[in-house]
This record gives C-alpha cells, structure tokens and sequence, in this order.
C-alpha cells in the first residue's frame, strides 16, 4: 500500500517538473518572438522611411508597423504576441509608439509635399536608437525570465530528489531494521548484531568487551512438554530481559533458536549476573513451568586486536558448544587450549573411518564380579582406540565427539560385533555361554536401524540373545518417547538384557524405572567415590538396591575400588561389583585368561 502511494508521489512529482519545463519552453518561444518582432519594428521602419524618402508610399507597411506595436502592447492580436510585462520595456514601448505615431504625421506631410525629408530622416534616425533601446529591453527581460524560469525549475527539481531520497533512505532503513531484526523476539538477529557489534567495537574502542553465547538447557524438550506457545513466550521474556540490561554501549540478540549472544563489558561477575539475572526473569515469568530450567554459556574475552566480528562470534560459539558437550548449566570461557582441543577432534574425526577399517578399535574388558561368591559373571565391553604412533585413546575423548557427528552408531555396531566374536569363540571353546554388556549410545538407540542391526549382528555369530545386555545411560531415556521405549521392549522380549547405565548420575526420576523395560540397574561410580565422605551415599545405596530388587532388577555397583566398598556392597545384598579392585578394563586375550583362572577357581 505504501510502495503505491509512493508510486503515485514520485510520478506527480515528476509529471510536474515535465510540465513546468514544457511552461519554460513555450514561454521562451514566446520571448522571442517578442524579441524578434521588436526587431522587425525597428528594421521595417528603416526601410519605410527610406521608401518615403525615394517616392514609394508604402501604406502597407504602415498598417502592419501599426499592427505588430499595438500587438506588442497589448498582447493580443494577428501576429500572436505574448505582451511583454517588463516596466522597462512596456515604457520603452510607448515612448518608441509616440515617435511612431510622430513619424506617420510627418509622412503625410512629406508625402503632400509640405515639408522636407530632413525631419523624417532625422525621426528615423532617432526611432533606430529608440528601437534599438526597445530590442535590447526585450532581450534582457526574456533572458532574465529564462534564468528565473530556469531557477525555479532547478528548485523544482531538486526538492522532488531531496524528498526522493529522503523517502528512499527512510524505506532502506526501514528495510535493513527488519532484516536486522528477530520476528519472535524483536530484538536484533545474527545478521543485526554483526552489524551492530562490529560498529560499536570501533566506536568504543576503549572500552573491554566479551561475547557470551547462551542457550536453555533442554529447550526442545521444554517445547514439546510445554508446548511451542509457552516456549515462545520464554524465548521473548529472556529477550526482554537481556536486552533492558545490556543496552548502549551493550548489545544482545537471538542468533537462532534458543541461541541468545550479548556483547558486554568485562567484569569478573559477568557470567554469574548473568545467570542471576536469567535465573530471575524465569522465577517471576514462568512459575507453570515446573521444570528446573538452567543454561549453557560460552564466553569470550575479546582482545583489542580482535579481527573480525565473525571471528569473534566463532570463539565464543566454540566455548558455548564445548561447554554444551561437557553437561548442563556449564559456562565455559575461550581459551588458545580449546582450540588445540578443536583440532584434535577434527583429527580425530578425519581419522575414525580409516581407523574402523583398520582394526585401530580394540574391545577391553571388565569383568563384573558376583558380590556372592566373589567370582566373574560377566564383563563389560569398552571401547579403546589405539592409533598408530600416537597411542590409546580412551572414549571420554572421542565418544562425546562421534555422538556429537552421529557416528558413534558405527563404534557401538563395532564394538557389539567384537562382543559377539569373543562369545562365539568362548561357546565354542568351553561350550558354556558368557555374557557381555555392551553400551549403546543414546545417538545409537534414536537410530532406525538400531534394532534390526543389533538381531542381524547377533543372529550372524548365532548368540543366545541373553548373553548380551544393552547398556543404555541414564540420560538417554530423559524425555525418551514412547517408541523407543516400545523398540528397547521388544528387544527385551528377544531375549536381550537392558540395563540403565549410570544410574543416579542425572536428574532420574524413580517413577522411569517403573515404566521401562530394565532388568539391571547400575550405581554410577559418584555413589562409591562419596562412600567414605558422604554419610548418605551408604543410605542412598543400600535404599536404590532394594528398590530395584522390589522392580525385580539386579543392580551392579561401579567404581568398586576397595575392599572396604566389596564388604558393605555385599552387606547390603548388592548383586554385582564392577571396579579396579577386582580389574580394570583388559584387553579381550587377556580376559580370556583371567576368566579361565577364575573358572578354575569355581571349579575347585
Ligand atoms: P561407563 O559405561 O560408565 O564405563 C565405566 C567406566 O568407568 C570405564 O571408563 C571404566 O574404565 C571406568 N571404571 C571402571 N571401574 C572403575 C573404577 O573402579 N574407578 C574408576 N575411576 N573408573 C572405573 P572408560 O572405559 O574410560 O569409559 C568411559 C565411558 O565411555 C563409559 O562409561 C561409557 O559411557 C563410554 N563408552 C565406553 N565404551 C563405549 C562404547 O563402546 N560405546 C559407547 N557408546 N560408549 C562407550
Ligand atoms: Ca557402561
Ligand atoms: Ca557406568
């Protein structure tokens, strides 16, 4: 609607200026057919006079000198004459008509032969002054017009461009503040703050900034809990928040979606009121929301050297995706070592194909001990990488990374492959069966395929399905929804055993392990690290292993590192003990000896 009335402006105001220059034109032709004319009367009456004086009467000539001074005067008539409202030369005019009309008497008079021609001849002469005089007021006048006309027309155009590009740039910053500008929120977006940070970085350069990159722990699980509506209004409460505190010489935006960055001045508590002041906006805004909401940040020092705004942001993101991977409510800062992190997992990643194919990941061992008899029941399978040249890789550091780029499903298919190799082997040596847990990734369980894979790899070394128990963390079943609970039954009802990993390590709702299919509860080792510090971790031990056994679960204790953990675990009717008491995770050829060992033991 506005484009049009635009539209409609721009044309009027060009049409005007057309039609003031079509104006100017007419009326300089006009000027100088008046300039032209007043040449005639001055040149026709030379040659009249001189027609007189030689004996031929001209009375023609007369009645058009008549015609052309009156038309000059009044502006009307058949020689179509603009009247010229020059003063100067209207009273030019009539003095020269004067002279004229003179003149004319004293052709009769000669003409009757009354008089000489010297008068006539000397009225002649002072007429060509006269006219002459008439001719150069016409031309002064018309060129004086011309350079108003010409003024006005200047003027004319000059206010319709001030006012074209006036409106221009208001539509273009009108245009660059919706582009610069979050829908949702209203606050600036990506775009809008790269702009903007880099602009207040070089007008301030003396003042020291960070960029602090955050976002809601969980949102997506927020969104679909509490619906997109009440996600929404959270996103735009903490963009309300940020942007009444850090304004100015701050600046804040939504970078994406639950991806909030704030370019702020350094100061030690920066992080901590920051998350006082989140902290606060949630407590007053969204009391429905029952849920514990906590955030991630990355923050970065920003150097007075610091290159570019992009390069800025991608520190800062780095520390908010390092911090990301580390856990919930982490606020990490950049540092030169988070780089050499960086790289390391791009050569870890660059690497992890070749070194599949090449055999460079190795199944350890540990074996779980039966806390009655003290004897090895099974073991778990963990994942080492040995790289040529460059040694044993252990999984905290490249797990994190492959779940990160999905390929964490090809480890775990791998290392599952492995598990059933040592099975089959240890079937067909000592005809017996031997169980092996395997942990599954949370990355892997989403998989589609993750079923299927598990019975191809299974069926394909003809394992019982009892001697393999799936290991899933803790964490995974965190909003896990009902068809990967529905999937993880019907593997249960193979015949597979299913075991919550680290349990007690997250925020665990009892009521889960009601509703999953677990068969094996396992204690993260935290609980046996704050045995001998935390009076309650007993209690809490001793109270989770009973409840599991009223679910009908077995519970395996890990981080069993002391002789001391063996005999309270055993008091309190805890299953299985897993921990460097009994064995580190072992190479698999090693394994194999210490089982035999341990069979030998049994069988004496
Ligand atoms: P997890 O499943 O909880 O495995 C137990 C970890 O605790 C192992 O670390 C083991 O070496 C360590 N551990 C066992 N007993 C003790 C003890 O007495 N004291 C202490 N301090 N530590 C003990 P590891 O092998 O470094 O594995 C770390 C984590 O990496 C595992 O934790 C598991 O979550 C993951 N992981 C290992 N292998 C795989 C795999 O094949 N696939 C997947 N998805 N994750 C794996
Ligand atoms: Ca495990
Ligand atoms: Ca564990």
């Amino acid at each position: 609607m506005r484009k049009k009335n635009e539209f409609y402006i721009y044309t009027s105001m060009w049409m005007i200026a057309v039609i003031i220059l079509l104006v100017l034109l007419v009326q300089n032709l006009g000027d100088a057919r008046v300039v032209n004319y007043s040449g005639i009367v001055r040149g026709a009456t030379q040659k009249l006079v001189k027609e007189e004086i030689s004996g031929y009467p001209d009375d023609k000539l007369i009645d058009r000198l008549d015609g052309i001074i009156a038309n000059l005067q009044a502006g009307d008539g058949e020689f179509n004459l603009r009247r010229n409202g020059d003063k100067d030369y209207q009273d030019q005019l009539a003095r020269l008509k004067e002279l004229w009309e003179e003149m004319k008497r004293e052709i009769q008079l000669v003409r009757l032969g009354e008089v000489s021609v010297n008068n006539l001849y000397e009225l002649s002469q002072i007429h060509f002054k006269e006219a002459d005089e008439m001719v150069l007021l016409a031309e002064q006048s018309s060129v004086r017009k011309l350079l108003k006309s010409i003024g006005i027309y200047t003027a004319t155009l000059l206010l319709s461009i001030a006012a074209f590009t006036i409106v221009n740039r208001r539509n273009r910053r009108m245009l660059e503040k919706s582009i610069h500008t979050d829908n949702l929120t209203g606050i600036l977006n990506r775009d809008g703050f790269k702009a903007e940070a880099a602009s207040l970085l070089r007008r301030y350069p003396d003042n020291r900034y960070c960029l602090i990159e955050f976002d809601i722990d969980d949102f997506k699980f927020l969104n679909t809990s509490y619906g997109y509506e009440q996600g929404d209004r959270l996103l735009c409460a903490l963009a309300d928040c940020i942007q009444s505190k850090y304004n100015g010489d701050q600046l804040c935006a939504r970078i994406s979606s639950d991806d909030f960055v704030i370019l702020v001045k350094q100061s030690p508590e920066l992080v901590d009121e920051l998350r006082n002041l989140l902290a606060d906006t949630l407590y007053v805004e969204f009391l429905n929301i029952s849920e514990f909401i906590t955030f991630t940040i990355g923050a970065y020092e920003i150097p007075e050297d610091c290159g570019n705004i992009q390069s800025v942001m991608d520190k800062a993101n780095m520390a908010h995706k390092n911090a990301k991977a580390e856990g919930k409510s982490i606020s990490l800062w950049y540092d030169e070592m988070l780089l050499d992190k960086l790289n390391w997992e791009n050569h870890l990643t660059k690497r992890m194909r070749k070194a599949l194919g090449n055999g460079e990941f190795k199944m350890y061992l540990q074996p779980k001990y039966s806390l009655d008899d003290l004897k090895i029941r099974n073991a778990e399978a963990l994942v080492r990488w040995d790289i040529p040249d460059e040694g044993t890789v252990c999984p905290d550091q490249f797990i994190p990374l492959f779940e990160r780029n999905g390929s964490i499903a090809e480890i775990d298919f791998y290392i599952l492959e492995k598990a059933c190799a040592y099975i089959r082997k240890y079937l067909d040596i000592f005809e017996t069966e031997f169980h092996i847990s395997v942990n599954f990734s949370r990355v892997t369980i989403y998989q589609q395929r993750c079923y299927s894979t598990i019975l191809e790899i299974t069926d394909r070394f003809q394992i019982p399905h009892n001697c393999i128990e799936i290991e899933i963390t803790e964490s995974a079943f965190n909003g896990i929804s009902e068809l990967i609970v529905q999937k993880i039954r019907n593997l249960q009802k193979e015949g597979f055993m299913i075991s919550m990993d680290d349990f007690g390590s997250g925020y665990s709702s009892l009521n889960l392990l009601n509703k999953l299919p677990i068969q094996v509860l396992k204690l993260d080792q935290e609980f046996l690290r704050e045995y001998g510090t935390e009076g309650k971790a007993k209690n809490v031990i001793s109270c989770v292993t009973e409840l599991a056994h009223t679910l009908d679960m077995k519970v395996v204790c890990e981080g069993v590192e002391k002789q001391e953990h063996v005999d309270f675990l055993k008091k309190i009717g805890c299953d299985y003990g897993q921990g460097y008491f009994f064995s580190k995770p072992i190479p698999e050829e090693e394994f194999l000896a210490k089982l035999e060992q341990s069979a030998r033991e049994l069988a004496n």
